[in-house]
């Protein structure tokens, strides 16, 4: 567990620096990533989480909504204070942009068919041709099962998706209280999270897995009732914003470890692998990247590279990752919407009754 905050706290801080040193702009806002609580059960949780998390050596801070400067259809919560939010288009494009200035020889849109080993050398297919290389590390993420050279299951692919609403009155996102600007992750099974943009917009999404089933992974579009759903949560969460309207969806394939913790390795002397950070590798995968590429140049492994090394590959089935069992967790985390609605209407109308008593007491 330390090893992996460590890992997660260092990664960030990699692509802060990578973000500096290239002047990349992607909109980074150093705000931290608040667990976001909906209820009272998703804060005992937090409280959980923070303890282990600090325990761990973790930078983290619980507090109330007012003092972590979240919207008011929150309960409170605890901050991750390393790292922040940014455009991840942008932050992809300015990388490509500074790996083109180097010497590298970079082959886009070449779509690799296989990977194989011949006379201790990794040979790699394409359409157009072949290249042998002495070191490979393979990073297709949620795409690595359509190669044979990939360790059966390592990870599965799982279809998420985010939504962003249409341009909002700057007066009424000031209205929400959300002064610290930090990303929120809610604590569901499967999370809901919400971020600000420069554009006055909120983007949010996720909520439901979907699994694919075969290789090659199909072309999607976001499912319109997953979209409608996550514009359902939207309104509950900020009520004042009930109104505004999406304005657009989208959608990838992401990969998931048994474990939900991200793994690399080596699958022989020339063959590595940084696959998987669980829907997490926005800074993960580029730290993880310099980190097997250090590897490989000066032979020795970082210490953060332990933390999620695998020895020897060979990987469980991955529980609860099925159609049955992504609706199961699903239809939890809206069991326990429901239980947690219910209770605040009765609180609510509780309230409203006391209120209305002559000579009750006014709160
Ligand atoms: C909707 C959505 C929201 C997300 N939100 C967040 C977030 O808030 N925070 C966060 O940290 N992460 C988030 N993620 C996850 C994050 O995008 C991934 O963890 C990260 O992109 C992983 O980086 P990667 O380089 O390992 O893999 P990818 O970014 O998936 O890149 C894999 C690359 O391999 C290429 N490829 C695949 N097959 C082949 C082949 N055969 N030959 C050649 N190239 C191939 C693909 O074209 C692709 O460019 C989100 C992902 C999605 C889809």
């Amino acid at each position: 567990m330390p090893g992996m905050i460590r890992l997660a706290e260092h990664a960030a801080h990699h692509v802060e620096d990578l973000i500096g040193k290239h002047d990349i702009d992607c909109g980074y806002e150093r705000t931290g990533n608040v667990f976001a609580a909906v209820s009272r059960g998703q804060l005992g949780r937090v409280r959980r989480v923070a303890k282990l998390l600090r325990r761990a050596g973790g930078d983290v801070e619980l507090g109330t909504t007012e003092s972590l400067g979240i919207p008011h259809g929150f309960v409170g919560g605890m901050r991750e204070n390393v790292g922040g939010i940014m455009n991840p288009g942008l932050f992809t494009a300015g990388v490509r942009r500074t790996l083109l200035g180097t010497p590298a020889q970079v082959f886009e849109r070449t779509k690799v068919t296989g990977v194989a080993r011949d006379r201790g050398q990794a040979v790699i297919t394409t359409f157009g041709g072949e290249v042998r290389a002495n070191k490979v590390v393979l990073a297709t993420n949620a795409y690595a099962g359509e190669w044979d050279i990939t360790p059966p299951r390592l990870s599965v692919p799982i279809w998420v998706i985010e939504v962003e609403t249409e341009p909002i009155d700057p007066a009424r996102l000031a209205a929400l209280g959300w002064t610290s600007r930090s990303g929120l992750v809610t604590q569901h099974n499967i999370m809901e999270n919400y971020r600000l943009t420069p554009r006055d917009t909120i983007v949010f999404g996720v909520r439901r897995l979907e699994r694919g089933r075969t290789y090659p992974l199909p072309a999607k579009k976001p499912d319109p009732a997953l979209v409608e759903e996550l514009a359902q949560a939207f309104a509950r969460r900020f009520p004042a914003l009930s109104d505004v309207a999406l304005d657009r969806a989208w959608g990838g394939w992401i990969a998931i470890t048994s474990s939900w913790l991200p793994i690399a390795g080596q699958l022989d002397e020339s063959t590595y692998y940084s696959i998987a950070c669980n829907g997490h590798g926005l800074a993960q995968a580029p730290y993880v990247g310099s980190l097997i590429a250090d590897l490989i140049v000066d032979g020795e492994p970082h210490e953060d590279l332990a933390a999620l090394w695998v020895k020897k590959a060979g990987f469980p089935r991955p529980m609860m990752m099925g159609p049955l069992g992504l609706r199961t967790i699903w239809a939890v985390d809206r069991f326990n919407d429901f239980v947690n609605g219910s209770r605040r209407n009765a609180l609510r109308g509780q309230r409203r009754s006391a209120r209305a008593q002559p000579g009750s007491p006014r709160r």
